[in-house]
């Protein structure tokens, strides 16, 4: 189990510690899940790792096994939303799209997936 090391005005720290409302669907030591506040699939899910990094880069450089947590957590939660088929995105830098820089896996599914992704 990790310790929660949380980073000044992180908006995920603060969800992750509770400070501001999440749709919670999985939480355990080392991860939160909850449900993005803009999906653009009919799941899709955020999972967390409790200890604050940047990305998920630096998550695997802090403690390799929270990375494996977050992929676990994410097949746990696909399992909960009923689906076989689902696409993890690690979105790293404002030009692939990273908008929140606390490592966050989405879970994304329930529709056809197209690739390549915009
Ligand atoms: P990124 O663009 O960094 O890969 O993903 C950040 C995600 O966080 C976006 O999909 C965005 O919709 C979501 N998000 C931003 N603010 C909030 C919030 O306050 N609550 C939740 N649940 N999701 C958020
Ligand atoms: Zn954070």
């Amino acid at each position: 189990m990790s310790t929660t090391i949380a980073s000044e005005d992180c908006l995920f720290c603060k969800i992750v510690a509770g400070e501001i409302p999440g749709d919670v669907v999985l939480s355990n030591g080392d991860v939160v899940a909850f449900r993005d506040v803009n999906p653009v699939a009919p799941t899709h899910v955020l999972v967390v790792p409790r200890r604050h990094a940047p990305d998920a880069a630096a998550t695997v450089t802090d403690d390799p096994a929270l990375a494996a947590a977050l992929v676990s957590a994410a097949a746990e939660v696909a399992r909960g939303e009923g689906l076989t088929d689902y696409r993890l995105v690690l979105n790293t830098g404002a030009d692939a799209g990273q908008s929140v820089f606390h490592t966050h896996l989405h879970v994304l599914g329930g529709r056809t997936m197209a690739w390549p992704p915009g």
